[in-house]
């Protein structure tokens, strides 16, 4: 995949040799959902980061390179990347690298440091996605709504001002309109380089 290609752009070559099946050759049963294929989540099954998986998925990104993880930076004790599954274009989340579960078992090393990433992170989705507003915030424990609830991370979502409509009010359904590894890349570029740190060197 060329990076930076609207996904207009992807013409029948681009999916040669892909058998179409036809829905009618299978038993089915109708239900009230309508299905929205989403293939920027084909990065996360490709990644074999399944939060259903016994390894922390928030512990395993660090020793990834930035890439495969969608991670946009690394600081000294905490990171942040990408989450896979985004609010909106840009939903980034700012992990720890130590496995703590909520904001205070973090020590004030990495409270500081989850601070000046969330500050860092807002004014690059700002200038790389012109982005209106932000949703920031951690929910503690799993009945607050954390997904991964074992290892603490705080959201950041980008917010524009016409980036709600009808699809999550009345489907449940939210339309992601760029792939999460064109955003990375979009995000991991505009980070200021004075807080970056290398990334692993191994290809893993
Ligand atoms: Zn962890």
């Amino acid at each position: 995949m060329e990076p930076g290609r609207a996904d207009a752009a992807y013409g029948a070559a681009d999916f040669a040799g892909v058998e179409i099946e036809s829905s009618n050759d299978f038993a089915a049963v109708p239900d009230a959902f309508q299905r929205l294929w989403t293939p920027h989540r084909l990065v996360y099954i490709e990644n074999g980061q399944q939060p259903q998986k016994h390894e922390c998925p928030f512990c395993i990104a660090p020793s990834m390179t930035d890439e495969k993880a969608l991670i946009v930076a690394r600081g000294e004790h905490c990171y942040v990347l990408l989450n896979l599954f985004p609010y909106n274009s840009g939903h980034l989340l700012v992990c720890p690298y130590r496995h703590v579960a909520t904001y205070d078992e973090a020590t004030a090393e990495e409270v500081a440091e989850m601070a000046s990433l969330t500050q860092t992170a807002m004014r690059v989705l700002t200038a790389v996605s012109n982005c209106d507003g932000f949703n920031i915030g951690m929910n503690q424990g799993r009945i607050a709504g954390a997904g991964i609830a074992e290892h603490l991370h705080q959201h950041i979502v980008p917010r524009w001002a016409l980036d709600s409509n009808f699809f999550p009010i009345i489907a449940g359904t939210k339309a992601i309109p760029k792939l999460l590894g064109e955003v990375r890349a979009d995000v991991a570029a505009g980070w200021p380089a004075s807080t970056q740190r290398e990334a692993p060197s191994a290809s893993s």
